[in-house]
């Protein structure tokens, strides 16, 4: 599956909140959502748009969710089929497939800054599923898979500074993590309150539908 190229810091701008797409960057002075002059919708003209309609209120929910977990429409789309088949509430289990994914557990175990590194360290064939290579990082976990990580040196040198620089911020409660062993365990499946971004789901139920 594609994934978003081209600037990412814009993507904040036009969702009007920080996405942390830029790892430790994202908490520093640079970041353009805690600058004055940056700090607001891209383009020339952002400031003399008006209000938004009920549909752009509810694109722009949907947008942000996509932004934050960097999945693409067709993918989104899939997510949203698949939660509508499940029992229960379809925006609740819509967010919890997405959480679910091994980017986004790579990136919530502290192993990686952001989604987009946590992708590369995937992708570059890193990780282990219960021992298994696994380089999907659309791989949905399952409670109680092990999450290993087998990395060359520097790539290892990255995800220990990351875990250093995060050692303050526990882990969600349903991630354990063995820093010293770079590996975690999924203890439990996601719920709604693990979703870090402010969301209305019922958004983008309302859209998803039309
Ligand atoms: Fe850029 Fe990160 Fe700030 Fe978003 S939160 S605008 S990605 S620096």
């Amino acid at each position: 599956m594609g994934r978003t190229l081209g600037p990412v810091c814009r993507l904040c701008r036009r969702e009007s909140i920080k996405l942390m797409l830029k790892g430790a960057r994202c908490e520093t002075a640079k970041c353009p959502m805690e600058r004055q002059d940056r700090n607001r919708p891209p383009g020339m003209f952002s400031w003399r748009r008006g209000r938004s309609s009920e549909f752009g209120i509810r694109l722009r929910e949907k947008q942000k969710v996509k932004r934050y977990y960097g999945v693409l429409e067709k993918q989104f789309r899939l997510y949203f089929r698949q939660a509508e088949r499940r029992r229960g509430n379809t925006g609740q289990t819509l967010l919890s497939l997405l959480e679910r994914r091994l980017d986004n557990v790579i990136y919530k175990m502290h192993f990686a800054p952001s989604h987009r590194l946590a992708r590369q360290i995937i992708t570059h064939g890193h990780v282990k599923v219960n021992g298994r290579k696994c380089d999907i990082p659309s791989y949905s976990v399952r409670q109680g898979d092990k999450i290993t990580l087998k990395a060359a040196e520097k790539t290892k040198k990255l995800i220990q500074a990351n875990l250093e620089a995060e050692k303050n911020s526990p882990v969600q409660p349903w991630l354990q993590v063995d820093a010293q062993a770079l590996e975690g365990v999924v203890v439990a499946l996601p719920n709604r309150d693990d979703v870090q971004i402010p969301v209305e789901e019922q958004l983008i139920v309302e859209v998803c539908s039309r």
